[in-house]
């Protein structure tokens, strides 16, 4: 089977391959990119005074501010008849981001996301169903190609249509599936519900695009009968999905180093973070062609994992994604991530996988949160008091705030095929 593994053979020579792509993309993105020249020269770092891999952090950070104020096309670097493609964000949260592909860039996109099917254990007898946004969007077209480059089977379905996701699953007998968690735990609850387990042939499910709990995970692998879960993760502005993979150590995701150097830095004081501490990651793109990113500020959170990884593979980690900067919320002076809950309820038994953070200020000006919380299936959720008693403990004793709790019956939070909103902060207005 080909590989799509990377070359280097030692640390040390990865280092080489990333300064030698560093100083590449400073150079290119100074001669290509009046925005990055403004940047550069405001800054007083030239092309020629990137000398080492320690010179990357006397670059001015970028982000998606830059990307908004230059709209279009800001940070594009080739003439614009190289570019063959653009995919843009959804624009939910303000502008939408434009970004633009070489055919050198569609390549090596296609090349490392392959290397995600490789190190997923897939094989060319698999039969890849995938559940994601076509179009505009990344994902679709991401997937796609890296399967059909890895030489297994699409099944390009694209996202909801759960009648036609079931009709295909058992028809074309599809190994893996490729979807958000939530539309994967929509799936697996369709699948139970009509009891056609032993009909779906799925082994794997590649998972990514947004945070998901534990239980969520555990509750889909169980109900679908699957050897394995891989977290995938991705943004538009960095390709798109497939910049990473989890392996089947499940410790972390390895991050393809030879395309992008990823740093963490601290979002307050914008500095780097000692290494293995949480932060904002912040990457810088080694042979993007159409739009370099120079120390382009992600808003996701995560931490780099210093440790070699148990599956033998020479790629360095990074932790699962720990939420958005954005995400964050500050409750009574203690800065609380969603995934903090997470890994709070994971260790209560007797509780589903949903939940909702509800954020309130009273007219005195005093902050509380309430958890929504559903009981796990099949349980009487009036008969909670002493879960609700436990989480409530568990919760002053790690995070340092006591939330409210309410019960609610299982299945009753909503779960949605594309992102689940789970905090909802009430607070504005005081
Ligand atoms: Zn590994």
């Amino acid at each position: 089977m080909e590989t799509f593994l990377p070359s280097y053979t030692s640390l040390e020579e990865l280092r080489e391959i990333q300064l030698k792509g560093l100083q590449w993309s400073v150079q290119h993105a100074y001669h290509g990119s009046e925005v990055y020249r403004q940047k550069f020269d405001k800054a007083g770092i030239a092309p020629a005074d990137i000398k080492d891999l320690d010179d990357l952090r006397k670059l001015p950070l970028s982000s998606s501010q830059d990307l908004a104020e230059g709209y279009p096309f800001p940070f594009l670097s080739v003439p614009i008849d190289e570019v063959v493609r653009l995919h843009t964000s959804s624009g939910t949260t303000g502008k939408r981001k434009v970004l633009c592909y070489t055919k050198k860039d569609i390549e090596d996109w296609t090349h490392f996301f392959a290397r995600c099917f490789e190190v997923g254990g897939l094989s060319t007898e698999d039969r890849i169903q995938i559940c994601v946004g076509y179009g505009l969007w990344t994902a679709g077209i991401g997937f796609q190609l890296a399967c059909e480059k890895f030489g297994a089977m699409a099944v390009p379905v694209g996202p909801g249509n759960l009648e036609m996701q079931m009709e295909f699953l058992m028809d074309f007998e599809s190994t893996v599936i490729c979807c958000t968690a939530s539309m994967g735990l929509l799936l697996a609850e369709e699948v139970e519900r009509k009891g056609l387990r032993d009909r779906v042939s799925l082994k794997k499910m590649i998972y990514g695009s947004e945070r998901s709990s534990d239980a969520m995970r555990q509750r889909i692998k169980s109900i679908l009968g699957l050897s394995d879960m891989y977290d995938i993760p991705g943004m538009t502005e960095l390709y798109g999905p497939g910049t990473g993979m989890e392996c089947s150590m499940h410790e972390g995701m390895h991050y393809w180093a030879d395309y992008y150097i990823l740093e963490i830095i601290d979002p307050e004081t914008l500095l780097p973070v000692p290494n293995g501490e949480i932060g904002e990651m912040v990457v810088s793109t080694l042979q993007k062609e159409a739009v370099p990113l120079i120390r382009y500020r992600t808003r996701d959170i995560s931490y780099i994992i210093k440790e070699p990884c148990p599956c033998g593979l020479l790629i360095p980690r990074h932790g699962r994604l720990l939420g958005r900067t954005d995400d964050m919320f500050i409750i009574r002076g203690v800065n609380i991530f969603p995934s903090q809950i997470d890994s709070v309820l994971r260790e209560q038994d007797g509780i589903g996988s949903e939940y909702q953070v509800y954020l309130d200020r009273s007219k005195e000006g005093k902050d509380s949160i309430t958890l929504r919380i559903e009981s796990a299936s099949g349980s009487d959720a009036s008969a909670d008091y002493e879960t609700i008693e436990s989480l409530r403990h568990m919760f002053k004793n790690k995070l340092f705030v006591t939330p409210q709790i309410e019960m609610v019956e299982y299945g009753t939070l909503p779960r949605s095929e594309r992102k689940t909103q789970r905090v909802f902060d009430r607070r504005s207005g005081e």
